[in-house]
């Protein structure tokens, strides 16, 4: 039978130790410091407890837990030495039926990774779903972890073994995160639709009005069906929306949604899981014949990515009455304007100023979002409070000074202007370090007709700088701008500099962050508090209403953009429970 939270909160500290035995491969020491935690009030809550003795415990005793664990397909599998856990997880992940080419591979893979770190490869061989990666997915990840840094590797295997160790927990106490699961199965088909070229490279990319981005609205609006949105439609910019509607017809709605776009070769996540969740809630709540006091509108936003036309946060500033009407005439790398794509996509452009949504009838809007950085994941979290979507300001900047001979021009007589960019770049790096949550960056930088023997006469660089309030944003840019100013006048150039974008921050709505804060708070999740720096469909909606978005970790140090962007079930399960307990807590406000 499984054992409940209850009975390992009642227990005496060795029969509780005993009970929790194997969750940490030969380890016991961890559950025993962590039952000092009690009494646990979630499985979360538990999960999060391990997590933090092993962090405190320092470097050898971490080192000493990862080398615990047994190599994959390695001798101990062979000769049948492994503990019953490590065993089931193998076998789950079919490596005891390993070809010989496979087992040879991997052994080899074993030997380099002991060689270059000095401890085992430990990954979750389970995966993301707990039903087991498959071998090619062991030896890809396996291949691709060779390469890391040793101390990232420390920090991703012990990630691993958090990952292992919640699996086991999940089985000891019978919980199967259901609704996870569902959503994370839900993006696996979603993700079947490509654009043409990718599917064959094992790629995903959905731009606006594909073949395979109306496919997807295709799916979604069923899927809306499926888990009984009372209201499904495509509209006029080809967003899906779906209303799961109150019993009181004059009650205001909440909205939601986020992206299901990608940028090319991205992730299934960005966005989507933001569509997914609330999906889920609306499944649980219609097989339950339960309404909320308010409607409950979900919008699949169908653009935001801005990669086919340069028409980023399309979908959602429709809502806002922000659509372009120039964009219209834009024209895709095929020459096919947006006009002519929306026409073909039976879209009725006429219809797009009606899509605008009046303040008044919404209460206002919450996004939840695959975080898209490594700091959930770093911390051992799984959803972040978001504070607020930063703002930022951007520049192409050109400096120019004197082209000269590289090997007769003295240093003290130069008028070098990538020396002057790259003073700049290394002051923006210790400028934005200094507010502890601003980001600068240059992504862009070239000497242009540049050549190995002339001194650069003139650098051309971009300039993107990030705050969570407008604020620190100025001021870093104050900042940034004298130091360029101060740089040039001292080493003799010239400089200019053209805004090309100014975004203002989107703080999140005190009253919506503190009822995700309270959503997770009752998950028995620590509250992390954390400014988005990247846009999100929410930062449209706050022109025009209340928000507040929550983040969920994100895997692999919590890449995005990137193939590799993935997120746990239980995961995912907590963000459906976080989204349900908002809805909850809402409904009791009435
Ligand atoms: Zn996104």
């Amino acid at each position: 039978m499984a054992m409940t939270l209850e009975q390992l909160n009642a227990v005496p500290l060795e029969a509780a130790t005993r009970l929790l035995a194997g969750v940490y491969e030969h380890s016991p020491w961890i559950a025993e410091k962590a039952l000092a935690a009690r009494p646990f009030t979630s499985l979360a809550h538990l999960k999060h407890a391990m997590t933090r003795v092993v962090a405190a415990a320092g470097r050898e005793a971490q080192l000493t837990l990862i080398r615990a664990h047994p190599e994959l397909a390695g001798k101990a599998m062979v000769g049948q030495a492994l503990t019953t856990e490590s065993a089931n997880e193998q076998g789950k992940a079919g490596l005891t039926e390993c070809s010989p080419d496979e087992l040879a591979t991997i052994q080899r893979l074993n030997a380099a990774y002991h060689e270059k770190f000095g401890f085992p490869f430990v990954l979750a061989v389970r995966g993301p779903r707990g039903t087991g990666l498959t071998r090619q997915e062991i030896i890809d990840t396996f291949e691709r972890r060779l390469h890391g840094h040793p101390d990232f590797e420390r920090a991703e295997c012990l990630r691993n073994i958090h990952r292992i160790a919640e699996l086991r927990l999940n089985d000891k106490f019978g919980a199967v995160p259901t609704l996870g699961n569902l959503v994370w199965d839900w993006h696996e088909e979603l993700a079947q639709f490509s654009d043409p070229g990718y599917p064959e490279k094992g790629q995903l990319t959905v731009t606006y009005l594909t073949e395979a981005h109306r496919a997807c609205a295709a799916q979604i609006k069923d899927r809306m069906l499926e888990c009984g949105f009372d209201e499904v439609h495509i509209d006029a910019v080809g967003n899906v929306v779906g209303r799961y509607l109150s019993s009181d017809k004059e009650a205001k709605t909440l909205l939601t949604g986020s992206h299901y776009d990608t940028v090319r070769n991205g992730g299934k996540y960005d966005g989507r899981l933001g569509i997914f969740v609330p999906l889920a809630c609306v499944h649980d709540l219609s097989r339950r014949g339960q309404r909320l006091p308010f409607t409950l509108e979900v919008v699949a936003f169908a653009e935001e990515e801005g990669q086919r036309y340069q028409a980023t946060f399309l979908g959602s500033g429709a809502l806002t009455g922000d659509f372009n009407a120039r964009w219209l005439e834009q024209r895709d790398s095929d020459q096919i304007s947006m006009r002519e794509a929306m026409q073909q996509a039976g879209l009725r452009i006429e219809e797009i100023p009606s899509l605008k949504r009046h303040a008044q009838a919404y209460l206002g809007f919450v996004e939840l979002h695959i975080e898209q950085g490594p700091v959930l994941n770093e911390l051992d979290i799984p959803l972040g409070i978001v504070t607020s979507i930063n703002g930022s300001v951007r520049y192409l900047a050109a400096v120019t000074g004197i082209a000269c001979h590289a090997g007769t021009t003295p240093m003290d007589r130069r008028h070098d202007a990538a020396t002057a960019a790259a003073e700049l770049i290394l002051y923006m790096e210790q400028r934005a370090a200094r507010d502890g949550n601003s980001v600068a960056t240059v992504g862009m930088l070239q000497v242009p007709n540049g050549s190995i023997n002339v001194v650069p006469g003139r650098c051309e660089f971009s300039l993107d700088l990030r705050a969570p309030t407008d604020g620190q944003r100025d001021a870093l840019d104050r900042d940034v701008r004298a130091e360029l100013k101060a740089i040039c006048e001292r080493r003799g150039l010239h400089y200019t500099l053209e805004e090309t974008l100014r975004v203002s921050a989107a703080p999140s709505a005190p009253e919506w962050q503190g009822r995700w804060e309270a959503a997770v708070a009752a998950l028995g999740v620590p509250l992390h508090r954390m400014p988005s720096g990247a846009g999100h469909d929410a930062m449209k909606l706050h022109d025009i209403m209340p928000q507040a978005m929550l983040f969920v970790r994100g895997q692999n140090a919590g890449i995005s953009h990137n193939p590799l962007e993935s997120s746990t079930s239980d995961d995912m399960q907590l963000a459906v429970q976080a989204f349900s307990l908002l809805l909850g807590q809402l409904a009791g406000e009435f």
